[in-house]
């Protein structure tokens, strides 16, 4: 028998993808000010990124990030654990876990590799990883990493998580986003922490699209929830709402003890350019002063806005409160289509296809943004309703 060819099932793959209108394009895109973006040489008004109080080109955070490379440089030059540990990491690790009221914390390149860390980190082949269906895909590769028992609990289904905590004797954790990324909901942390508590079951909580934007003080979902200091671990990360780029573990000092201690993608990863560092700490400032409670006062206008105004056009959105707005399609194909309908109009939103979300879930992601203004809400609207009656008529 000849070897079977790499190459072949790579083409058979690919002509697949083009098939069911789920090939990937990269696009050259140029943020401008004021939430507009070029692409490919257009403007648009963008409602694809994840900058949801408008900071990442804030002046605070470039004059940090400057003054940071004007004194040490650009790169890092080594992991934590050699000498890549600088006055800017530790100060921002300080400053996140008081920010939170955590006793400790421990900053990753990424938020991504903070979940890969954690999770590997902490669970052995031996363990038990209990999910949410809709977690973030880094959740789900940590858990892998870490050969845990993984169990995947229908979304928001807390009897369900109980069932699959108590149908395996491991010591166990559960894992779960605080704002779903692609539905904009809440988990329901109130009765997740009784869970885990009831159940002796370390509870994670990955908080990327809450951090900064919810709760008092930007301290995100468990604070808006009113369980902030329930939570033993939780990740914060620094490329959303920050704008910035990392990722933050806060909680108990002995499990950030043990994660510095065992994450492979800690260990083995050189740190964060200490310049991100610098503008993730001009951030936390501005998020936890006026400035940010103006920041997210407006962002919250402008979701509640559209969300009202979309109810009264009778557009498909799902049940979400915050930035994230998802409008619900089905149809890979069709999807693919209004996005590129609206893109006619100008508006450039996230077109959201499996394995992102499940078969026949394909969306449009909707991200809100303090950036934007009535005029932007409205404009979007109204593409909205046009694009979406042409079709219905098209299809008549
Ligand atoms: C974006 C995201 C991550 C990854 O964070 P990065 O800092 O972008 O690597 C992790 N979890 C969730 C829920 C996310 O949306």
């Amino acid at each position: 028998m000849p070897r079977p060819s790499l190459v072949q099932r790579h083409q058979l793959q690919q002509s697949e993808r083009a098939q069911q209108s789920r090939l990937r394009r990269l696009r050259l895109a140029e943020p401008q000010p004021g939430a507009r973006v070029v692409v490919e040489g257009r403007e648009y008004l963008g409602l694809a990124d994840n900058d949801y109080l408008g900071l990442a080109d804030h002046p605070a955070l470039k004059a940090a990030a400057a003054r940071a490379i004007e004194t040490q440089g650009v790169g890092a030059r080594s992991a934590h654990l050699i000498l890549g540990h600088g006055p800017e990491h530790a100060a921002l690790e300080r400053e996140v876990a008081e920010w939170l009221g955590q006793p400790a914390a421990l900053l990753f390149g990424s938020g991504y590799l903070a979940n890969l860390g954690v999770l590997q980190g902490l669970l052995s082949p031996a363990d038990l990883c209990v999910q949410d269906k809709l977690n973030h895909a880094c959740l789900l590769d940590g858990a892998k990493l870490s050969g845990a028992l993984l169990r995947r609990y229908p979304h928001a289904d807390v009897a369900a998580a109980e069932r699959q905590l108590q149908s395996a004797e491991r010591p166990a954790l559960l894992a779960t986003d605080g704002v779903f990324s692609m539905d904009g909901d809440l988990a329901p942390l109130q009765e997740l922490t009784a869970l885990c508590q009831r159940e002796s079951v370390l509870l994670y909580v990955d908080d990327a699209h809450g951090a900064g934007v919810l709760g008092a003080c930007g301290r995100g979902t468990a604070a808006e929830l009113g369980v902030q200091d329930q939570l033993p671990l939780q990740l914060v990360t620094l490329g959303k709402a920050f704008g910035a780029y990392g990722g933050v573990v806060a909680g108990q000092q002995e499990w950030i003890e043990a994660i510095l201690q065992s994450a492979r993608p800690y260990l083995f990863a050189t740190a964060l350019p200490a310049p991100l560092a610098a503008a993730a700490r001009a951030a936390l400032r501005i998020i936890a002063s006026d400035e940010g409670a103006q920041r997210r006062a407006q962002l919250h206008a402008m979701v509640d806005r559209f969300v009202g105004a979309a109810a009264e056009l009778g557009l498909p959105l799902l049940p979400s409160r915050t930035a994230i707005q998802p409008l619900l399609l089905g149809d890979d194909a069709r999807c693919m289509r209004v996005a590129a309908a609206l893109a006619e109009q100008g508006i450039w939103v996230g077109a959201i296809r499996p394995p992102t979300v499940p078969a026949g879930q394909a969306r449009l992601r909707i991200a809100l943004s303090a950036r934007h203004t009535e005029d932007d809400v409205d404009r979007l609207l109204q593409a909205l309703h046009t694009v979406l009656g042409q079709e219905r008529e098209a299809r008549e």
